[in-house]
């Protein structure tokens, strides 16, 4: 069975019409439907909207959305109505001219306004907003709001977290098959504007900041993001679904970039999804209810998913981590390609095979370095671990035969010593987490090879001081584009395109 493409539909909420045409015509491309906030609109526009419809050339929804329900309208209610019904009446012959459909709140209802919508044929949206938190009764709700049969019923949430966000989508599944507009917003619901055609919503919305405009709802993603990212216009509720798993700094990751990159390049009907969760229990339950295919895990989630493995790979065991579900028919099979995806970037960076005769410097015993730790002792590096924690960095090192020591200047000496190269995999420098440089003791020669596992920032100040000194450096990009195109390979079973490294 044929699936069904979400139609995107953008909310504009500029401070006059022209405003708001001028960002449509930009994202034109991008989207299905138009919302016009008039309630957004400066007092001198606001009773020239009945021509917007004509103007916007796309299927139009008007809505004038009081301050008490997320929205800037701070007028009374008669204001209100006179507004709607400016903007309603006068319906033109040529239905496209006029707004097909208006947004009235579930306390909003005026017998007059409504007949006249349904006797020009402007369909009713009766809407319900929730900006802080899940209803517990959202059964009762929803019977209040889908009351009448020719209105749309739409319900807008918020969920504090990803077990607010499970229950929403288990409830969302009960609802009988009609027209509905089923809204998630905030940092968690993300995954559910992305793929609100698996709720059963009708459309999805999306919104874009800009001179003077705001944005309409939080979480909301732009157009041109749902379109180029998250493939809107090319995939359906049907399509497979891959999730990135992790906190939520992980929304403006690359990973659902470069794996929709490659979907795309290889003609997948597939894309990915960041799942932005607190707790693993919950984010698997999500990932269940979207019907996801493969997960990427990253940070924090990376150990605390190894209970639910029914099937662990021998890098998972020997790391303690693991990067790469496979959902399975029997249950959930956990991959880690890090190791892989650095010792294929490394040995790239060094034009060599492996590591033997090497002396290196791993700092780091975190997550990352134990992918790393791995790699370097499979092909034969020898090498010493220097960490602040430095029992951290005794244990990884003792599974290894390497040595240890504490990340300061008493190392500096064992630096010199462990010098063709030095991996930098604590998370100093990189972007969002602890500023600085974690070598700032250490003087560079020039001759050591310096890589930096962190690729945002591209350059890192320990990076910029190593190449000032004449050393050769790389940053953590081609790991990262190794380590995707080793998700690909488990999740799809045959070789990545090469776009996984297109720059
Ligand atoms: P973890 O949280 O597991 O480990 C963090 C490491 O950084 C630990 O060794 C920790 O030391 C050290 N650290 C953190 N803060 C400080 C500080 N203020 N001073 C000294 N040491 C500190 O993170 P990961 O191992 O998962 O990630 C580490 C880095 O690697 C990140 O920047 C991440 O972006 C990058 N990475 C890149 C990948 C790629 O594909 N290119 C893949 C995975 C990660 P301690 O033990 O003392 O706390």
């Amino acid at each position: 069975m044929n699936g069904r493409k979400t139609p995107v539909c953008i909310c504009l909420t500029g401070r006059t019409i022209s405003e708001d045409l001028s960002i449509l015509d930009e994202q034109r491309s991008y989207v299905d439907m138009v919302e016009l906030r008039a309630d957004f609109l400066d007092p001198s526009e606001k009773l020239n909207i009945r021509d917007f419809p004509e103007k916007a050339g796309l299927p139009c929804i008007l809505t004038v959305r009081r301050r008490c329900d997320g929205g800037n309208f701070t007028d009374g209610e008669g204001a209100r109505l006179v507004m709607m019904a400016k903007a309603i009446s006068f319906a033109k012959k040529d239905s496209k001219a006029n707004f097909a459909y208006i947004d009235l709140e579930d306390d909003f209802h005026v017998d007059t306004l409504e007949e006249a919508c349904r006797t020009f044929g402007t369909r009713i949206i009766r809407s319900c907003h929730y900006l802080d938190g899940v209803p517990e009764n959202l059964d009762e709700i929803w019977d209040n709001l889908s009351e009448e049969d020719d209105v749309i019923p739409k319900l807008t949430v918020t969920p504090p977290d990803s077990t607010e966000l499970a229950r929403f989508l288990q409830w969302s599944a009960t609802l009988p098959d009609r027209e509905k507009i089923l809204m998630v917003m905030g940092e968690v619901g993300v995954p559910a504007r992305i793929l609100a055609g698996r709720l059963g919503s009708m459309l999805t919305f999306a919104s874009v900041p800009s001179s003077g405009a705001t944005w309409a709802a939080p979480g909301q993603l732009s157009p041109q993001v749902l379109s180029t990212i998250y493939r809107s216009h090319e995939v359906d509720d049907k399509s497979d679904c891959y999730v990135l798993l992790g906190a939520k700094s992980i929304i403006g990751s690359m990973s659902p970039f470069l794996h929709s990159r490659a979907f795309r390049d290889a003609g997948k009907d597939a894309l990915m999804v960041p799942l932005p969760s607190d707790s693993i229990k919950a984010a698997l339950e999500n990932v269940r209810f979207f019907g996801a295919k493969g997960a990427a895990v990253t940070v924090p989630f990376k150990e605390e998913v190894l209970p639910f493995l029914t099937f662990q790979s021998v890098d998972v065991q020997h790391i303690g981590a693991c990067n790469t579900i496979v959902f399975r028919d029997d249950g959930l099979a956990g991959y880690n390609t890090d190791a892989d995806g650095f010792e294929r970037s490394a040995l790239e960076f060094l034009n060599r095979a492996d590591f033997r005769g090497m002396k290196v410097t791993l700092l780091g015993a975190g997550g990352a370095a134990k992918s790393v730790a791995l790699a370097l002792y499979r092909k034969g590096a020898e090498c010493i671990i220097l960490n602040r924690t430095i029992s951290t960095a005794r244990a990884l090192a003792r599974k290894y035969g390497f040595r240890w020591g504490p990340l300061d200047d008493r190392a500096m000496d064992l630096i010199a010593e462990y010098s063709d190269l030095i991996v930098q995999a604590t998370s100093i420098g990189m972007q969002g987490g602890p500023g600085g440089d974690p070598l700032s003791f250490y003087e560079f020669d020039g001759h050591e090879r310096v890589f930096d596992l962190i690729y945002n920032p591209g350059k890192t100040q320990v990076l910029k001081r190593a190449e000032a000194a004449g050393c050769q450096i790389l940053n953590g990009y081609r790991m990262l584009c190794y380590q995707a195109a080793g998700q690909y390979r488990l999740w799809m079973g045959e070789e990545p395109p090469d776009s996984y490294f297109a720059v």
